[in-house]
C-alpha cells in the first residue's frame, strides 16, 4: 500500500484542528467514510484534563489520563490521516491551513499546506496572563501533561532545596510557600492535591519541612469557585481553613518576579495596598485566552471583528461570517462556560450534522439520478414505479435534513477540594442538587473513572490511586 492514501476525489476533505475534548468527541461518533478526514494537533494524544490535577503530585501517573489519537483512529471505519503539527495560519478565503511541525524531531520537510472545503477548529485556549509581567517566565501553567509534571518536578525540588544544609529560615520559608493564584476550579484542584500530598506523604518523608510547608490561594474576586452554590462556595472555604490552605480572597497579583509576587488588596481602612508574597512554587491559574492563530483567524473574518473572547459560532457552531468551518470547545462562543461538557456535546453534535449532511447529499444525488430515470422510463408503468421510489426518497430527506440547532444539557460541576471532598452542584429531575463532602468524593471518583476516555485509562487510574493509597506518593524527583 502506498505510505499516505491519497485523497478520494469524489469526497470533500475535513480538517479537523486539535485532539482535545471537542475534536475527539467529534471524531468518535463521525462516519469517517463520507469524507477524506484529516486530523492535526501537536499533540498525538487526547488528554482527560479533569484528572490532571492529581497528576501534579503523583495521585495519578499523566499517562493514565493520556489515549494515544493513533490507537483511536485505527479504529475508525475508513482511514483518517492523522499530523502531528501545529496550525500556525487558517487562510479563510484560500480555504488553506498552514501547518509546522515544532516537534523536536523535524524531517527535511516540517511546515506545509493542507487545503480543506471543511474545517472543524477545536484547538482550545492558551492560559490567560493579562499581560501581567513575569507570569510567563516563573510560574507554572496547569493545562498541559508537560504542565503537570513540571509542577511535580518543583514541588520535590523546593522541598529538597529547603532542606539544603545550613538554609536560611526565612529562605526556607519562602522555598516551602506554595503559592496558587486563580481561585476558579483549577487552582481550587490544586490547592486541595497539594495540601493532600503534604498532608499524607511529604510531611512523614521529609518531616523536617512539616513547620513551614504552607498553601496559598490568591484570588481577585471576593469568593473561590463563583461558578458554584453559595453553601458549597462555603464550605470550601470552610473545608481549605481546616486544611490550613490560606485563602487570600479579594486579593489580586500585579507583579511576578521569580521569588514573589506582588498583589493588590484593600485594608480595614479601605486604603489598596500592595503586598509582597515570596514563593517556592507559583501556579497560575486564571483561566483562558485566545489562541494568536484563531486571533488572527477572527482577523480576516468581518463578522468577527467585535468578538474579543474567541470564535462567534451560530446555533450549528458555524464560525459567524463563514460558511465551511465550524469551531467546538473553548476556541468557540457559545454563550456557555468552556468546560469539557460543553466540547464533548459540541463535537457530537458536529458528528450528527455532518453524518446528516452526507446523508442528504447522498439522497440528493439519488433524487438526481431517478428524475433522469423517470424522464427515460419507457412506459406509464416504469415511471409510477420510479415515482413511488422518489415519494419514499424524499420522506426520508425531510427526517435528514429535520436536524435542531446545538442545545447543551448541563449535567452539573464537580471539583475535588482535597481531604477526600468534593463538592458538586447537579442537574436533578427536580432541580439542582448542591451538595459536598465525603459522599460526593467518592460520586467525584465514580463519575470522573466512568467518563475516562478508555477501559485501558479507567483501570490504570484505579491502580494509581490504589498504589498511592497503599504504599504513598512517589516523591522522587525525575
Ligand atoms: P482542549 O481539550 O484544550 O484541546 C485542544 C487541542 O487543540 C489539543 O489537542 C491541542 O494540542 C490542540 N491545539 C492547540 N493549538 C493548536 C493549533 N495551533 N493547531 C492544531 N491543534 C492545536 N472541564 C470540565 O467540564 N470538567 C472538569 O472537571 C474539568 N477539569 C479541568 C481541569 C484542568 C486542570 C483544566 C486545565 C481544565 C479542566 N476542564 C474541565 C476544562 C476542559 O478541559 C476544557 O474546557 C476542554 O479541554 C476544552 O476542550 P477543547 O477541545 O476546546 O480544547
Ligand atoms: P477560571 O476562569 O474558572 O478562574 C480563574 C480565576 O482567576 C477567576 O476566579 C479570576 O477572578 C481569578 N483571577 C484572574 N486574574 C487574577 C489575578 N491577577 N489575581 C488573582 N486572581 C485572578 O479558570 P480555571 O479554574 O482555569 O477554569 C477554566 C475553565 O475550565 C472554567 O470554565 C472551568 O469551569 C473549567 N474547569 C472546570 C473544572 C471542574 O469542573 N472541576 C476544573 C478545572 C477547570
Amino acid at each position: 500500500p502506498p505510505d499516505q492514501d491519497p485523497p478520494d476525489p469524489n469526497k470533500k476533505t475535513l480538517v479537523i484542528l486539535g485532539t482535545g475534548w471537542g475534536s475527539v468527541s467529534l471524531l468518535k461518533s463521525l462516519d469517517t467514510s463520507n469524507y477524506n478526514v484529516i486530523v492535526i494537533s501537536p499533540r498525538n494524544y487526547f488528554l482527560f484534563t479533569p484528572l490532571l490535577p492529581s497528576c501534579t503530585t503523583g495521585t495519578i501517573e499523566h499517562r493514565s489520563i493520556m489515549e494515544p489519537i493513533r490507537n483511536f483512529l485505527r479504529h475508525k471505519k475508513t482511514a483518517v490521516q492523522f499530523y502531528e503539527a501545529e496550525a500556525t495560519k487558517i487562510d479563510y478565503e484560500k480555504k488553506v491551513v498552514y501547518v509546522s511541525d515544532d516537534s523536536e524531531v523535524r524531517g527535511d520537510t516540517s511546515k506545509t499546506e493542507v487545503p480543506f472545503d471543511m474545517l472543524v477548529v477545536g484547538t482550545g485556549a492558551e492560559n490567560a496572563t493579562f499581560g501581567i509581567p513575569g507570569v510567563k517566565e516563573h510560574s507554572c501553567f496547569l493545562k498541559e501533561v508537560g504542565d503537570a509534571q513540571k509542577i511535580r518536578k518543583r514541588i520535590m525540588d523546593c522541598c529538597e532545596t529547603a532542606t539544603f544544609k545550613g538554609q536560611e529560615p526565612e529562605e526556607v520559608k519562602r522555598l516551602l510557600h506554595m503559592v496558587v493564584v486563580g481561585g476558579g476550579p483549577t487552582g481550587v484542584e490544586f490547592a486541595g492535591e497539594l495540601q493532600d500530598f503534604f498532608e499524607n506523604d511529604l510531611r512523614k518523608w521529609i518531616p523536617e519541612i512539616a513547620n513551614n510547608f504552607h498553601v496559598t490561594l490568591v484570588e481577585a474576586l471576593p469568593s473561590v469557585l463563583p461558578m458554584f452554590s453559595k453553601n458549597l462556595i462555603d464550605y470550601t472555604e470552610q473545608t481549605f481553613k481546616e486544611e490550613t490552605i490560606e485563602i487570600r480572597t479579594k486579593t489580586a497579583v500585579k507583579n511576578v518576579t521569580d521569588r514573589y509576587i506582588e498583589a493588590e488588596h484593600v485594608d480595614a481602612s479601605g486604603q489598596k495596598v500592595l503586598e509582597k508574597i515570596p514563593y517556592g512554587l507559583l501556579v497560575w491559574a486564571t483561566g483562558n485566552a485566545v489562541r494568536p492563530v484563531i486571533k488572527d483567524l477572527m482577523g480576516q473574518i468581518p463578522a468577527q471583528k467585535d468578538s474579543r473572547r474567541g470564535l462567534l459560532v451560530n446555533e450549528y457552531l458555524v464560525v459567524k461570517g463563514t460558511d465551511n468551518i465550524w469551531a467546538v470547545g473553548d476556541c468557540a462562543i457559545a454563550n456557555y462556560a468552556p468546560t469539557a461538557q460543553v466540547a464533548a456535546q459540541e463535537g457530537s453534535f458536529l458528528a450528527r450534522l455532518f453524518n446528516q449532511m452526507a446523508k442528504t447529499e447522498e439522497i440528493e444525488s439519488e433524487l438526481h439520478g431517478l428524475s433522469e430515470a423517470q424522464e427515460k422510463a419507457p412506459n406509464k408503468e416504469a415511471r409510477d414505479k420510479v415515482f413511488g421510489q422518489m415519494k419514499d426518497l424524499q420522506k426520508r430527506l425531510r427526517r435528514v435534513k429535520q436536524m435542531g440547532p446545538f442545545e447543551y444539557t448541563h449535567n452539573g460541576s464537580l471539583a475535588y477540594i482535597g481531604s477526600e471532598k468534593a463538592v458538586a452542584d447537579i442537574s436533578w429531575w427536580t432541580g439542582n442538587l448542591a451538595t459536598g463532602g465525603q459522599l460526593t468524593y467518592f460520586f467525584w471518583r465514580s463519575a470522573y473513572l466512568s467518563m475516562c476516555f478508555s477501559t485501558r485509562n479507567r483501570i490504570l487510574v484505579i491502580m494509581d490511586w490504589i498504589k498511592a493509597k497503599t504504599f504513598g506518593r512517589d516523591v522522587s524527583r525525575e
